[in-house]
């Protein structure tokens, strides 16, 4: 009874995934920045889904076309490579900006361009919603809490960064980004959603990604050992992505012009997270020798993460529907398929 599902695309096969036919006042015209990436191209394919226009823009630094694929030359879709650091005019009513690196490894690698992609892309993409009246969406972090002296984190908690530490390129550029919009709304009227997003995973992470799940699991899945960065006591709360973008489309959707934490309290320590990924590969391969190693902590690294989301509920009646098991199992699945595919 779900109706998010991953959609797999199969070399040759069309048609493509059916779109709901939309009479033309309900039919949006959507951008969705960073549309090639993880989270983008779910959402890309639930708005496609849903059978609207939409415009995937990308400049492929962490996502890839073999994410979107599977509706290249469908009449409703576009897909435009393109830097949102610099400017770009396009007609639209709604604009999901999701266009940043999120992997520590890659918003690491290059942080003047993080922070760049940080304060240009989102001053572009609101100057662009400004100028054709489109609503905005912003996809914010967990991360512009920092290192939280509160748990859970409310919405109203102004955060613990430190400015200039090796995650500050991410953290004070995605700040500035809620800044900026906040500015535009107030200034000039652009309306504004500001979705504050916690860890999340699923099919399509990247495989050089960086992060702890795909890490995990590609470990788990070659019997390599576990890297533990620290003790293992850190916490991080988990949800899938097809609950993730159940939230984005509420918000842009709805009312709320406050920032909405989006997140699951499915707290795990790493430690305890690591074991769970252990597990699920014995149950999909019938065996896993894969141990723990702990290696030196990550600077900075946040010690608890766990969104109070009482307000996402209230505003948009929206609750996660996945167990965080049940969607690390087909994330496994779909890492598994893409071991074979290379071998
Ligand atoms: P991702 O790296 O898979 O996707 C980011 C996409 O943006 C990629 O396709 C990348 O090529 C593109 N991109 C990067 N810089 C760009 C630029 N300058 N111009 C155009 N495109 C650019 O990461 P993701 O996990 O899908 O994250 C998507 C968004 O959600 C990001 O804004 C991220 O900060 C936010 N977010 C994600 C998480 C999470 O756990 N996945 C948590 C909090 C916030
Ligand atoms: N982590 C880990 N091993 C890894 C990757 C990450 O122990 O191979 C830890 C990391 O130190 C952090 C947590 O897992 O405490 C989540 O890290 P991730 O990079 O996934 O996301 P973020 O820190 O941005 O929440």
């Amino acid at each position: 009874d779900r109706e998010n599902v991953t959609i797999s695309y199969q070399p040759g096969a069309l048609p493509y995934p059916p779109v709901k036919l939309l009479n033309p006042i309900e039919k949006k015209r959507v951008l969705v920045t960073g549309g090639a990436g993880f989270v983008g191209s779910h959402l890309v394919d639930r708005l496609m889904l849903m059978g609207h226009n939409v415009i995937c823009l990308d400049n492929f630094f962490t996502g890839s076309k073999a994410n979107v694929a599977h509706w290249i030359g469908h009449p409703n879709f576009e897909l435009i490579r393109h830097d949102v650091v610099d400017p770009i005019l396009v007609e639209v009513d709604q604009i999901y900006h999701l266009a940043c690196p999120a992997s520590p490894v890659h918003y690491q690698s290059n942080p003047v361009k993080t922070l760049k992609t940080g304060f240009f892309g989102t001053y572009n993409m609101l100057g662009l919603s400004k100028r054709v009246k489109a609503r905005f969406l912003l996809a914010s972090t967990s991360e512009i809490y920092g290192d939280p002296e509160e748990h859970p984190q409310k919405e109203s908690y102004w955060g613990h960064v430190n400015c200039v530490g090796p995650r500050a390129c991410y953290d004070e550029g995605k700040r500035v980004a809620e800044t900026l919009a906040y500015s535009y709304h107030r200034q000039d009227n652009v309306d504004v959603r500001v979705a504050r997003i916690f860890n999340t995973f699923g099919p399509r992470m990247n495989w050089n990604d960086g992060r702890v799940v795909s890490n995990f699991i590609l470990q788990a899945l070659k019997d390599e050992d576990l890297t533990i960065y620290g003790d293992g006591k850190s916490t991080r709360s988990f949800q899938y992505v097809h609950d993730l973008v159940d939230g984005l489309i509420l918000l842009m959707n709805s009312d709320c012009k406050e920032p909405v934490n989006i997140g699951t309290q499915q707290e795990f320590t790493i430690d305890d997270f690591a074991k769970t990924v252990i597990d699920l590969a014995k149950k999909e391969n019938g065996e896993c020798s894969s141990k723990l190693i702990y290696l030196p902590a990550l600077e900075d690294d946040p010690q608890r993460r766990k969104p109070d989301n009482s307000r996402a509920k209230e505003q948009l009646n929206w609750e996660p529907k996945w167990n965080v098991v049940d969607g690390l199992a087909e994330t496994l699945k779909y890492f598994k398929t893409q071991l074979e595919e290379r071998v």
